[in-house]
């Protein structure tokens, strides 16, 4: 099980960089629960913790004692910058005294390539920094900043759903690359479980191949999936995956007519 803490920075009394009608405090919330929840329904054995979830404040030292307490193994801090308005583009920090060897100058590699792929930012590059949430913390951590809310064509990105959603999606590629998180196999592209049809589970090959000709002649597709549970290796066999339960009830009705013992995984 991997422990991501997700920090999307400010919040409640502090507004964090404000410009062109947007508060940071917002921009790295609607961030960071797209994070959590690509995350959540993408991957396996992942535990996102978050230092908020609404507008609410939390100091600085709240959000890393609670990561440190959890024990997280990876803390993302998401925010976005502000300078003269002329500053712009995107950039992430690693703390300040960790060398190019260090867990997250690596870790921190998957993340810039994912994220800064793509996101229509100047890219200003890895960079390193003495700030709290880096330094405090007792896990490997990594601070994004995500455009200059100040700058018009940032801010003007910032204010699409869309570009908000591909940050999100790079932070999260960019967290499962470096924890090598294991994608849910029965997912499909909306991010969505869905409800597999199975027609037999067997320890014999040959009994799951006879089971899908038998399926066959009966005009019921089906295939053979392996799978190891426990050390032991079982021949699964799937007749369709559905997005709607109601369509894989109708499936299995279907094939338990013929006489045969079927379940629908989800
Ligand atoms: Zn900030």
């Amino acid at each position: 099980m991997k422990r991501i803490f997700l920090d999307p920075g400010h919040g409640g009394s502090d507004p964090g960089a404000v410009g062109h009608g947007l508060k940071e405090k917002d921009v790295v919330l609607d961030i960071a629960l797209q994070i959590r929840s690509i995350l959540e329904k993408g991957y396996e054995n992942v535990k996102i913790k978050m230092s908020r979830t609404t507008d609410s404040s939390k100091s600085l030292r709240q959000r890393t004692n609670e990561a440190n307490a959890w024990g997280a193994h990876y803390y993302i801090s998401i925010h976005c910058n502000a300078f003269n308005g002329k500053a712009n583009g995107y950039e992430d920090f690693i703390y300040s005294g960790l060398n190019d060897a260090s867990q997250s100058a690596k870790y921190r590699n998957f993340m810039h390539r994912e994220i800064a792929n793509g996101i229509a930012l100047n890219n200003r590059g890895k960079k390193k920094a003495n700030f709290h949430v880096l330094r405090e913390t007792r896990m490997p951590a990594f601070l994004s900043e995500n455009g200059f809310i100040d700058n018009h064509s940032d801010a003007t990105l910032m204010k699409q759903a869309t570009w908000r959603k591909k940050i999100a999606q790079g932070h999260a590629n960019g967290i499962a690359k470096a924890l090598q998180l294991k994608k849910k196999t029965n997912v499909n592209q909306k991010g969505d479980s869905l409800y597999k049809v199975i027609a037999g589970s067997f320890q014999s090959k040959k009994k799951a191949i006879d089971r899908v000709s038998f399926l066959k002649e009966l005009g019921i597709d089906a295939f053979i999936e392996t799978i190891t549970l426990s050390g032991v290796k079982w021949y699964r066999v799937q007749s369709g995956a559905f997005s709607n339960r109601k369509n894989a009830e109708d499936q299995l009705k279907r094939i338990e007519k013929k006489g045969i013992d079927a379940f629908i995984l989800h």
